[in-house]
């Protein structure tokens, strides 16, 4: 049996990361959300375990100390990682897992496990961008400013990634993904075990 796909989406905050996920979880329940740890402060809603594990400066330090992070990243001023042992385990398992990071974490997963497939969500331009951040009313705008210079650079770097698409209309921008994902999965290097099978067979 092949090991699941690691799927691996960034895009800028606020262009629709979680929007987008939210309906293909809702078409396909058979792929594991990485929940991350951060030691940013819960927005209004959010839940510890659920949208992020919620750990201090210190706790987060002892995570990657003890090596049970295969990615962590700063961005606009905090920690941001993804807690191993759950991802490798699911992998294993031969279920896809997706993470849902920003673009410096990204290429520090490439280089861990290059079978990872990264995917890059554009947003239509910076200034829908922005309206998309100041509509969605969860940070202030010194935290919004911060997003949007981050923005820039971000998109730059989406020429190391494999697929790139654009969330304009969701619903184009959920067929997208979901087509990407399904191409990924016939990708020669996510089908090692499939073919040593038919080699094996007689
Ligand atoms: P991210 O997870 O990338 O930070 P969110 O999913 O929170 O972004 O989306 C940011 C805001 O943009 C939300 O208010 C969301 O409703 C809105 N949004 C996301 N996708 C679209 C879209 N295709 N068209 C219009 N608004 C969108
Ligand atoms: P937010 O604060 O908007 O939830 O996330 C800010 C940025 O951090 C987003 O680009 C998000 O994808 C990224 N991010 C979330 N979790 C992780 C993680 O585990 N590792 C890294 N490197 N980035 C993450």
């Amino acid at each position: 049996m092949n090991k699941g796909v690691l799927y691996v989406l960034s895009a800028p905050s606020g262009c629709g990361k979680g929007t987008v996920l939210k309906e293909i979880f809702a078409r396909n329940n058979n792929i594991y959300y990485s929940v991350s740890a951060t030691t940013r402060s819960p927005r209004e809603g959010e839940t510890d375990g659920v949208n992020y594990f919620f750990v201090s400066k210190e706790k987060f330090e002892e995570l990657i100390a003890s090596g049970g992070m295969l990615e962590h990243a700063q961005f606009c001023g905090n920690y941001y990682g993804t807690p191993k042992k759950k991802v490798m385990d699911e992998l294993e398992s031969g279920r896809d897992v997706i993470l849902e990071i920003e673009t410096a974490g990204a290429m520090k997963v490439k280089a861990a496990y290059p079978q990872a497939v990264l995917i890059f969500m554009l947003p239509p331009s910076l200034a829908t961008l922005k309206k998309r951040l100041t509509g969605r009313g969860t940070d202030s705008e010194e935290v919004i400013a911060k997003r949007i210079s981050e923005a820039e650079r971000e998109i730059n770097m989406s020429y190391k990634y494999d697929y790139v698409f654009v969330n304009d209309d969701l619903s184009d921008a959920v067929s997208s993904l979901e087509m990407i994902m399904k191409s990924a999965k016939y990708l020669v290097n996510q089908n090692d075990d499939l073919i040593k099978g038919v080699l094996q067979k007689c």
